[in-house]
């Protein structure tokens, strides 16, 4: 049991696979705990240590002892999210999913530019041309590279681009030379603070994700401290892990873009027989009741591995 405000939760690991690989992972695990006010979901990636993994913990807390602050409407629109596929399945997955704005993964190791156009060229002849079309490079590129990528890219007409290279200094020069709006994600999930970040030069959307920045009410923070259009993205969590996005993406005062909350699409199974996956586009605002916990049980060592890790962070 680890003892979080008040309240004793006990962890229960989870483990699904994935049904393409995405950010070079075949599965994805966590753990879910219950409390006072509901599931929360605990999952940062095995590449956090235990510093940047209290924030995910504290977003998990939040869910199971204080809950979420009161929607300002019922439904959230997304997007759907094309991992860094072929063409032929790029096109495949935008048209099954009733979305209208699309997610495409660019910059991936090991594949080329003229594999990055193609995907993005097949998405957009998926939407037609009113749908929306925003890439993720994952800080992948350096500025002159995202330039001239973006560039190249756009001649399929970009919403914007999240995150095409490390810098606060590199994306303020891909926003002046590329003409394409960008959106910071990394630069301000992984700083030390949020709050103060300064973004004035560097973006046009501020990317909101619940566990990386510490909960909703955290998250909410960092949305009002930048004064900027916010999306609120998954951390590729569980259908549990999605309802918190899905309450902040809810409870923002002003919601432009669709939000990157569709991704359990990318599960090939959920801790839930009612998943968070969109129906026209959009999410409801609902939490999940996590009912399938022992059909997507972690085993034995990986249980362990978690229990370990929440001890750690929670200590
Ligand atoms: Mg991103």
């Amino acid at each position: 049991m680890i003892t979080g405000a008040g309240a004793e939760l006990e962890p229960h690991a989870w483990s699904v696979p994935l049904r393409t690989r995405f950010r070079g992972l075949d599965v994805r695990d966590g753990v879910l705990v219950r409390g006072p006010a509901g599931w929360g979901e605990f999952s940062p990636f095995w590449d956090y240590d235990v510093a940047e993994s209290r924030r995910w913990w504290r977003a998990a807390r939040e869910a199971a002892v204080e809950g979420w602050p009161p929607p300002v409407r019922d439904a959230v629109p997304v997007n759907v999210t094309v991992p860094a596929v072929g063409p032929e399945r790029a096109h495949a997955i935008v048209a099954a999913s009733g979305c209208r704005t699309a997610k495409v993964k660019v910059a991936e190791p090991g594949q080329t530019p003229a594999e990055d156009l193609a995907r993005v060229e097949a998405v957009r002849d998926a939407l037609g041309p009113s749908g929306a079309i925003r890439v993720d490079a994952n800080a992948a590129w350096d500025a002159g590279t995202a330039v001239a990528r973006l560039r190249e890219l756009d001649r399929v007409g970009l919403e914007y681009a999240e995150q095409p290279c490390a810098t606060l200094a590199g994306l303020a020069e891909v926003r002046r030379r590329s003409g394409v709006r960008v959106a910071a994600d990394e630069v301000v999930r992984r700083a030390a603070d949020p709050l103060a970040v300064d973004l004035r030069e560097a973006c046009d959307v501020v990317v909101l994700k619940v566990q990386p920045l510490g909960g909703v009410r955290a998250a909410l923070r960092v949305a009002e401290a930048h004064g900027l259009p916010c999306v609120v993205s998954s951390a590729l969590e569980s259908s549990v892990g999605i309802a918190a996005g899905v309450a902040l993406a809810a409870a923002l005062p002003e919601l432009p873009f669709a939000c990157g909350l569709a991704t359990v699409a990318l599960f090939a199974d959920d801790v839930t027989t009612d998943p968070l996956l969109p129906v026209d586009g959009a999410l409801p605002v609902r939490a999940a009741v996590p009912d399938r916990l022992a059909e997507v049980a972690a085993g034995p060592g990986l249980a362990a591995r978690w229990r370990a890790r929440l001890a750690a962070v929670a200590a």
